[in-house]
Order: structure tokens, then C-alpha cells, then sequence
């Protein structure tokens, strides 16, 4: 019995084992794109089907983007225009043993952002105007991260995805490339709004001087402050992607987690993903699947591929595994297929590939993603 027992144990160490360095060959596709719309009108098993033949894994799929859900959501307070197509697509993509990615951004929400002017966040000159751009909110509020973690518990029951893909699970930023190293100087940090600055005072013990101005007791915690500020900061992100694991995993263990971090070196930038993102691989790993990285200029699949491993560096071997994307729609045109080609090819284990339209638009690229990456 007690050798049985053990057998039973070493079997599922192995199985456990295997689905952690599962083959990842996944491709973004958004369904309201003209082109995939052009080609399959609504027909989902057609689509699906090509996504089968190009060998896929993975699809992730935007479910919500601002106030609008992609599918019935109560929760949500708009629909978008097609229906239950998201929801066909989902089925179709069962059917054939795909997996279904549920790509949601958390902490930026343009109809929000318009609706509650008072969680939007606060950059360290006391201002709200850089966060507009980025349609940025403040990721300490209460009420906001519960309404998140309700978004993703009825996707979660609706959806059923077999992932669920975390974007935007940050401070804001302003930068979130490896490419424009000289802007990154003068990124700004976010966010010095009233709850925030109370939030810090507390979990640091820190009483801010009375006499300064508000501008200055924010310079006064960059300055002087900086470590229990940075160590806040990635208390606030971890602190929801703990929330997030669980609620996700007590609808479906099985579930699996990708978040989409900086893809800068832990000391790049004066430790620029903890400070500025407030992304701590370490802290997050316990409660993610994979690391999604993603650079928005072309770089050589060497130097994205020691990014990668100096983030595995960072993790320690705790388990989690890093996947880069490609993503297509930055590249120059007539050169860049044999890049793709092996980037492919170098990355085979796990990639990700944004997106099916632009492959759809441009066909050559579509064929050698059909035939690559050969492992
Ligand atoms: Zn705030």
C-alpha cells in the first residue's frame, strides 16, 4: 500500500512536471480586427480550424477592454456589438483542444478613468494629466480591485478559459520597452494620491513632515524613502495577484496564470520594474504560471533571450516560466520574415506571436508560422 502510494506520488511530481514546461506555440487574436472579421464574418469554427492547422496552443483573446465586456457580463456596465461570438469562439477552440487565454488589463480602464476622476492617478508633481494618456487608475483602491476581481470570476465562470492572460497589472507607466532607454530617465512614478500616500504612511510607519507641501513630501519619499516606497509599491501589485490566484483557482485549479511584466533587467533602470511598475517577479511568482515579456521594437532574439533568462535568474528556479512574444506589427516590411522565421525557430519551446490579423494581411508571414517553429 505504502509503495503504491509512493509510486502514485512520483507519477504525479512527473506529471506536475510536464504540464509546467508544456509547449507553448500561442498567437493573439482579436476578433474585431477588420481583416479576421473580412475572413471569417462570424463563423468561429472556420477560424478555429486554421488556427489547428498552424499547429497552435494558445489563443488569447481580449475578453473586455474598458467599461465593455466581449461577452454577457452583469458585472461590466457595456456589451459590444457581437453578441455571443466571443463566447462561439471560445467553444470552437474546446472543440479542437485549443487553449482559450482570457486576456483582461487591470489596472487601465478608459471608461473608468472617465467616470471616477477621483482614482485616477497621481504622478510624484501632484498631477493627473500624465495619467491620461495612458487612461492610468490608481491600483490601491478598494473599490476598484474588487471590481476587477468580479470581472475576472465571471469570465472565469462564462468563459471557462483554460488561462487567464493579466496586462496592465502595474503602476502606470509610461515606458514599457526595453527600446527608448533614454526616456525611461524621465519616466514618472506613480501614483501620490491621497489613499496612496495614506497606504504608504501606514505600511511603512512613516509620518510625513506637517510643515512640507505635498509636492515636497512626495520628492521627500523618492529621496529619502525610496526602499519602503518601492517595497509598498510592489506590496500593492502582489497583494491583488494573490486575490486574483485565488479567486480564479477556486473557480478552476487548473487554471493557468500568465502576466505580462517589464522586460527589463531587475537592475535596469535603477531596478526600474519594481519602482516603476511595482513588479516584483519574485513576490508574483508563487501565484504565476508563466511571464509574458513583450518589446515593441525589433532587438536580436539573443539579447531578448538573456532578458528572459535573467528574469529565470531573478525567479531562482521557482518554477514559472518566462515566454517572449514577437510581435509582428513593429517590424519593417521585406526583411523581416527571416527574422520571424528565427525568432520562431530560436524561441520554439514557448513563444507567443502578436497577431493572427496582421498574418492574415500579410500572407508570407502566415506561412511560416504555418511551418514553424520545427522542434
Ligand atoms: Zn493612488
Amino acid at each position: 500500500m505504502k509503495m503504491a502510494r509512493t509510486i502514485l506520488f512520483v507519477l504525479l511530481l512527473a506529471l506536475s512536471g510536464c504540464s509546467r514546461f508544456e509547449h507553448v506555440k500561442g498567437v493573439h487574436v482579436l476578433l474585431q480586427k477588420p481583416e479576421v472579421r473580412q475572413r471569417y464574418g462570424g463563423e468561429m469554427g472556420a477560424l478555429a480550424d486554421e488556427l489547428k492547422e498552424a499547429g497552435v496552443t494558445h489563443v488569447i483573446v481580449p475578453v473586455m477592454e474598458d467599461g465593455t465586456a466581449y461577452y454577457p457580463s452583469d458585472v461590466l456596465p457595456q456589451r459590444w456589438e457581437y453578441g455571443t461570438e466571443l463566447l462561439a469562439f471560445r467553444h470552437a477552440l474546446r472543440r479542437r483542444n485549443i487553449n482559450f487565454v482570457a486576456q483582461i488589463p487591470i489596472f487601465r480602464d478608459d471608461y473608468t478613468y472617465r467616470s471616477q476622476p477621483a482614482i485616477r492617478a497621481v504622478d510624484e508633481f501632484g498631477s493627473r494629466t500624465g495619467s491620461e494618456n495612458l487612461s492610468a487608475l490608481c491600483p490601491t483602491d478598494p473599490d476598484y480591485r474588487e471590481y476587477k476581481l468580479k470581472a475576472i470570476e465571471e469570465v472565469m465562470l462564462i468563459l471557462q478559459p483554460d488561462g487567464i492572460y493579466l496586462d496592465n497589472l502595474s503602476f502606470p507607466l509610461e515606458q514599457t520597452d526595453i527600446c527608448p532607454d533614454m526616456l525611461v530617465a524621465h519616466s514618472r512614478n506613480y501614483c501620490f494620491c491621497p489613499m496612496c500616500l495614506k497606504s504608504f504612511s501606514e505600511h511603512a510607519l512613516i509620518e510625513f513632515p506637517k510643515t512640507s507641501s505635498a509636492n515636497e513630501i512626495n520628492e521627500w519619499i523618492l529621496n529619502d524613502h525610496e526602499n519602503a516606497w518601492i517595497q509598498w509599491k510592489t506590496g500593492v501589485i502582489t497583494t491583488f495577484m494573490e486575490k486574483a490566484n485565488k479567486r480564479i483557482h477556486n473557480i478552476d485549479p487548473e487554471c493557468k496564470i500568465m502576466l505580462n511584466v517589464l522586460p527589463w533587467k531587475e537592475d535596469e533602470h535603477n531596478r526600474g520594474r519594481q519602482r516603476l511598475a511595482g513588479q516584483d517577479v519574485k513576490t508574483l511568482a508563487p501565484f504565476t504560471d508563466n511571464f509574458i515579456i513583450k518589446t515593441s521594437c525589433r532587438i536580436p532574439d539573443e539579447n531578448y533571450d538573456a532578458i528572459r533568462l535573467s528574469l529565470l535568474e531573478e525567479l531562482e528556479n521557482t518554477g514559472t516560466q518566462i515566454i517572449p512574444t514577437i510581435q509582428l506589427e513593429i517590424e519593417p516590411p521585406h526583411s523581416a520574415e527571416k527574422d520571424f522565421q528565427h525568432s520562431l525557430q530560436y524561441f520554439k519551446h514557448r513563444v507567443i506571436v502578436s497577431d493572427w490579423g496582421y498574418m492574415l494581411k500579410n500572407r508570407r508571414y502566415l506561412n511560416i508560422f504555418i511551418t514553424e517553429p520545427i522542434i
